[in-house]
């Protein structure tokens, strides 16, 4: 295994690294910073960032990793705030040895968790599989399932066949449909629990005819949605689960971007991040945002929107790690340009670029 040094001003490993095996085949780094590894460019290091081999040595890292420290997958970033002081314990991403696509019969796919959703879409759409409603979303497959991410009417839920994760004990399982509980933009996944493999099925289509959808999905989205800037997709879910992609649609005085209008907030800015004005419930860091910057507007939006219709809007991004402790420094992550970070097959750069025109539906 290789192992790399803390780069946040310590000079050795946490003792808990001590118990690892020596003969780990994965990458582990120490104080790595993350924001370069998010859509939003913002959040402090890892405590340490362990990107495994395969799923053996992932299940063999767990198994070996003192129980007590903290262990958190991440996919590209495209729906996390990492908070400024960073993330204690583990971060777990997944790279090369995950990312592999594969058409079976049936009208399935198999695909590795770091699979990007629209390469996946795309594969897929090549071989007759609709799965046309993963082309304009950012994220891997892991994220996807985790977030059980949809638009355009489909949620990964209507895909879902199976998969495969590995526990915080090291334990390889396989994951059903009524394991994960699908819901509205969650899943009961545990949070340390790390997805490494899925088998999606989508109804039969004419290859042309679905490529086509999903260059029309594209130019729909850059129409209307702050697809070139750094956000992370819909900031708050609509409230009840009201969604301009599910059946429940009809109430539109009740989506999350027509509160924060109603509320003022649309445009709104907090240092470096802003509310949209092309679409009020995409937070975007407009340059040099801290993680406090957004998730202090996201706040203040909350609480305006309450005051002014009084209903309670409830985070969909994600907001990891700990805050920065008053007076520090500014986060290594912060400090990065958004280059690639080289060790992963897709970094949130790459997610972009494969996504393009990709924003969230509502
Ligand atoms: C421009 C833009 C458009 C978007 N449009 C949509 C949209 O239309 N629909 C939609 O649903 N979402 C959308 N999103 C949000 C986001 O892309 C999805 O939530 C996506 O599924 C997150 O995937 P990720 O790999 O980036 O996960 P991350 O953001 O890295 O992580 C999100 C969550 O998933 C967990 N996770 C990630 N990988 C794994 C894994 N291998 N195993 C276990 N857990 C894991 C993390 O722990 C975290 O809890 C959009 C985001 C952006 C930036």
């Amino acid at each position: 295994m290789s192992r790399e040094p803390l780069r946040s001003g310590e000079t050795t490993p946490p003792a808990w690294a001590a118990a690892l095996p020596d003969d780990l085949e994965g990458r582990l780094v120490f104080g790595r910073p993350l924001a370069d590894l998010t859509w939003l460019r913002v959040g402090g290091p890892a405590e340490a960032l362990y990107q495994p081999a395969s799923i053996r040595d992932l299940a063999r890292f767990l198994a070996a990793l003192p129980p007590e420290v903290p262990v958190f997958p991440i996919g590209v970033g495209s729906n996390l705030i990492v908070r400024d002081g960073g993330i204690d314990g583990v971060v777990i991403r997944l790279g090369r040895g995950f990312n592999g696509i594969e058409t079976l019969p049936g009208g399935r796919v198999r695909a590795g968790a770091a699979a990007l959703d629209a390469h996946v879409a795309r594969k897929a759409a090549d071989a007759g599989i609709d799965l046309t409603f993963l082309r304009t979303i950012p994220g891997t497959i892991g994220g996807a399932i985790r977030m059980n991410a949809g638009c355009y009417g489909r949620y990964i839920a209507d895909v879902f066949v199976t998969a495969t994760a590995v526990t915080r004990s090291g334990k390889v399982v396989t994951l059903r449909s009524a394991d994960l509980g699908f819901s509205y933009r969650q899943t009961r996944l545990p949070t340390d629990s790390v997805i490494v493999q899925a088998v999606l099925a989508g109804p039969a289509g004419d290859p042309a005819e679905l490529h086509r959808r999903m260059e029309a999905q594209i130019a729909r989205r850059d129409a209307t949605q702050p697809t070139k800037e750094r956000t992370a997709g819909s900031t708050f879910r609509n409230p009840a689960g009201h969604s301009s992609t599910g059946a429940a649609d009809e109430d539109h005085s009740r989506k999350a971007w027509k509160l924060i209008e109603t509320a003022g907030m649309k445009g709104a800015r907090r240092g470096g991040a802003m509310m949209s004005t092309k679409h009020a419930n995409f937070l975007v860091n407009v340059g040099g945002a801290t993680a406090a910057d957004l998730e202090g507007l996201g706040e203040e939006v909350r609480k305006r929107v309450f005051e002014t219709t009084g209903t309670r809007l409830e985070w969909e991004i994600m907001r990891v790690g700990r805050p920065a402790v008053a007076g520090a420094a500014a986060p290594a992550g912060a400090q990065l340009s958004g280059g690639k970070a080289g060790e992963a097959s897709a970094t949130a750069d790459d997610a972009a670029e494969d996504a393009a025109g990709a924003a969230p539906e509502d």
